[in-house]
């Protein structure tokens, strides 16, 4: 029987995740020679034996992958028989580089869960167990390549045993970087909030004493994968508004840890999708409807229709589980667990800072000896219904998804590329050839953590993935920090993106397409081509550029940034816009706004002193919020907007009326409407005119129409004028694809909705599911948009 050699060549995510050893292990099951190793294209292999086991060889590779590997490609020749019977694992050529070689952070795999419970296994409740297959990865990276030394567990020698494993190509934890054990790893210890260690209080270990406290209603902070979490036990009231009390003027929804799928499934409705994603690697927190009878405070979530609910990610994740139920009698009771930070600030990440700035929110501290090397916050996504079936969207991409690898679409980028992205909700993204990488969410680059954390967070990645910028792409707002930091860099060329064209070609490029399209694009803020404020844009683009072919009708920000933090002025603005001179404070706003306020800001909008024109449709969003008298003053951008999402009546029917006009329409109004760009959109150009809309809103809160029915109807309002003049739009520049992005598409309703109509119209929908919809998404857009200029000139 002739003997056959073929050679392989295996692109995707196979470094660091354990495919040379299966490789090793499928090869030798085969009775095959040959060798496998890493080099910067990924991994190359190559198999010698009888033609049947190199066939077979071939048809298992990809199937049989380990859990982690991501394979993109696989390429294979015939090689000439060289008579080889033994399999080797070489070593990776030195000067290639090795590509790719970080992958994000995984959840405890099941042989490692396994070990963990089991106590006759050296790692019985060992909190550090990982194995090739799971573990974390990405926040422990200090350098390359991926070994041991360039990570934060380099002060951890091996002891003989993990040694022995991490060496032995057939064991489960050959070259698993953070391999570790209780003789030899990293440890946990609870110190209270003065950073004294504590005593245990008769408990087995710190893990149990922790889980003890917070069956007794403590609050206490662990520490993570990624950073800090402040966890307190879900079904107290007193317990969850202490916690609440505690970190500040803190409105946003706390997370939710349950032990398990089946108690998730107590807290909120979950579907297949949502369960997959529940169990998925990255384990991120899934937001789905809440269940009337779920054993959680008012206090988790007030006011919200929808829960973040995630599973443990980490041993000590499921062992503090495991300690808490058998505290606390009855259906699994779920922990609070939520980012370790007070109000906005980024989350705590080092001991010495947690301490600080934890100590005076927890009870107790749990901590452990092992560095977190970047702060990676909780991924966090949500199903919505597509046109074409429910789809996972992510709100926030960092821990678990972080730092793989998105394709450029086409030819990708000839050059080194940096973009910085926006400045709420940062991140930065570098590429090069055909590969981007997006940083972990960053948050608002508005004080000095969340900039070094910018800063360090892109030399990080530079070096990480050896990408030397010759082009920064920027947003055009010249006061963004990510903007001046771009102005910063010496020796590159710089390439400005208009913030929502980013939105929108950051979309099409994680769809793999180049456009052309018209986009939808809507969010709070974004610096437009003419130096005013756009945010309800109807963009005409592509890859390379666009044109603005529609716009929400403008109207003053008054006070400006001011504005975003006080809803009420917007209600102003737009209640201005729509009549002949001042409006009257509207019912639902009194004694909540002063009088003299009111008057103050009437005057700003007539004069337009401070306040620049806007056309942006998060703030006609927070306009109609403050109208129902729903919040008046907000704690975080676009606060507002979901409050008035999440106040709709579902069985309201109902809508308002709303302007859509083309040519001229955009005149009027407003100081006679001079200077604004709506004006000066030409022939074609859509306005979507809500001014008539304010009206009735005002009109039926006035009448005493409850806020659901009027929240209600102002969506169907937006959603169904939308979806006209996205038609209207595709019809005019013969294009069938519609982009739905933007800050204000992380509504549900609206998004559904608008997605809904487009798809019945015949238009093909594509809306952001990787990357999130608001400027969390802008880096991947500019660099996308820097690419392709790049390559067309
Ligand atoms: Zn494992
Ligand atoms: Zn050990």
């Amino acid at each position: 029987m002739g003997r056959r050699r073929a050679r392989a060549r295996v692109q995707g995510t196979v470094q660091g995740v354990g495919f040379r050893p299966y490789v090793y292990r499928l090869a030798g099951e085969l009775g095959l020679g040959g060798f496998v190793l890493n080099d910067s294209h990924g991994v190359l292999l190559e198999v010698e034996g009888s033609g049947p086991a190199v066939e077979e060889f071939l048809s298992r590779l990809g199937p049989e992958a380990p859990p982690l590997a991501v394979l993109e490609r696989v390429l294979s020749e015939e090689r000439e028989p060289k008579g080889e019977h033994r399999f080797a694992i070489l070593e990776s050529p030195r000067g290639g580089g090795v590509n790719a070689p970080v992958t994000p952070d995984s959840a405890t795999c099941s042989d490692c869960l396994s070990e963990l419970f089991d106590p006759a296994d050296r790692r019985w409740r060992y909190p550090f167990t990982n194995c090739t297959n799971c573990g974390p990865r990405f926040t422990i990276v200090r350098g390359i390549p991926y070994d041991r030394p360039y990570t934060t567990m380099a002060a951890f020698r091996m002891c003989p045993r993990c040694r022995a494993e991490y060496e032995d190509p057939a064991d489960r934890r050959f070259h698993a970087q953070p391999n570790a054990c209780p003789e030899c790893g990293p440890a946990v210890s609870l110190v209270g909030a003065g950073g004294v260690r504590e005593s245990l209080g008769g408990c087995a270990d710190p893990v149990q004493a922790a889980a003890a406290a917070l069956a007794d209603g403590r609050i206490v902070a662990i520490k993570g994968i990624g950073g800090f979490h402040l966890a307190c036990r879900a079904d107290e009231e007193a317990v969850v508004a202490r916690l609440r009390g505690r970190k500040h003027r803190e409105d946003k929804p706390f997370a939710l840890m349950a032990r398990t799928l089946q108690d998730a499934g107590r807290l909120v409705l979950l579907g297949d999708l949502e369960r997959q994603l529940l169990l998925s690697p990255a384990r991120p927190i899934v937001l789905a409807a809440r269940l009337e009878d779920g054993a959680v405070a008012a206090a988790v979530a007030p006011g919200s229709p929808e829960l973040g609910v995630m599973l443990p990610y980490s041993p000590l994740h499921h062992l503090l589980l495991a300690d808490f139920a058998d505290r606390v009698p009855g259906p699994g009771v779920a922990l609070v667990m939520t980012s370790g930070n007070v109000s906005d600030e980024p989350i705590a990440f080092g001991d010495q800072d947690a301490l600080q700035r934890l100590g005076g929110i927890a009870d107790l501290l749990l901590v452990h000896d092992r560095p977190i090397q970047t702060r990676t916050d909780d991924s966090v996504i949500r199903v919505v219904q597509g046109p074409g079936g429910r789809r996972g969207v992510v709100l926030r991409r960092s821990r678990g998804y972080v730092p793989g690898s998105l394709a450029l679409p086409g030819a990708g980028t000839p050059r080194h590329l940096l973009a910085c992205g926006a400045e709420l909700k940062n991140t930065f993204c570098v590429a090069k050839g055909e590969r981007a990488w997006v940083g972990h969410h960053v948050g608002d680059l508005k004080n000095y953590e969340t900039l070094r954390s910018f800063s360090e967070g892109i030399e990080h990645f530079e070096r990480l993935f050896a990408v030397e910028p010759a082009v920064i792409a920027h947003d055009l707002h010249p006061e963004y920090l990510s903007t001046k930091y771009a102005f910063e860099r010496e020796g590159v060329e710089l390439i400005g993106v208009q913030h929502h064209h980013a939105h929108l070609a950051a979309c099409l490029a994680e769809h793999g397409e180049s456009g052309p399209a018209i986009g939808a694009i809507y969010d709070g803020t974004g610096y437009g081509t003419d130096g005013t404020v756009w945010g309800g844009e109807l963009l005409y683009g592509d890859l390379e550029d666009f044109r603005r072919v529609g716009t929400l009708h403008p109207v003053r920000l008054p006070g400006g940034e001011k504005a975003i933090r006080e809803p009420w002025r917007m209600a102003c603005a737009w209640l201005s816009a729509g009549g002949d001179g001042a409006p009257a404070m509207p019912a639902a706003l009194a004694g909540r706004v002063p009088e003299r306020s009111w008057g103050a800001i009437t005057e700003l909008v007539r004069t337009g002193l401070v306040s620049p024109p806007t056309s942006s449709m998060g703030r006609l969003f927070d306009a109609v919020a403050a109208l129902c008298g729903i919040r008046p003053e907000v704690n975080y951008e676009g606060q507002a907007a979901i409050e008035l999402e999440a106040v709709c009546d579902p069985a309201e029917r109902g809508e308002y009326p709303i302007g859509l006009g083309g040519d001229g329409l955009g005149g009027g109004g407003l100081d006679g409407g001079e200077g604004l760009e709506a004006d000066r959109l030409g022939g074609g150009g859509i306005v979507i005119d809500p001014r008539e809309t304010i009206a009735a809103v005002a009109a039926d809160v006035a009448a005493g129409v409850p806020a659901g029915v009027v929240a209600s109807r102002f969506h169907r309002t937006i959603g169904n004028v939308t979806v006209a003049a996205c038609v209207q739009a595709a019809a005019s520049h013969r294009t069938e694809v519609v982009i739905l992005s933007g800050g204000v598409f992380q509504n549900r309703r609206l998004l559904e909705a608008v997605a809904g109509g487009l798809g019945e119209a015949g238009l093909r929908v594509l809306f952001p599911e990787r990357l999130p919809a608001n400027d969390g998404g802008i880096s991947f857009g500019q660099a996308a948009v820097a690419a392709r200029r790049i390559l067309s000139r």
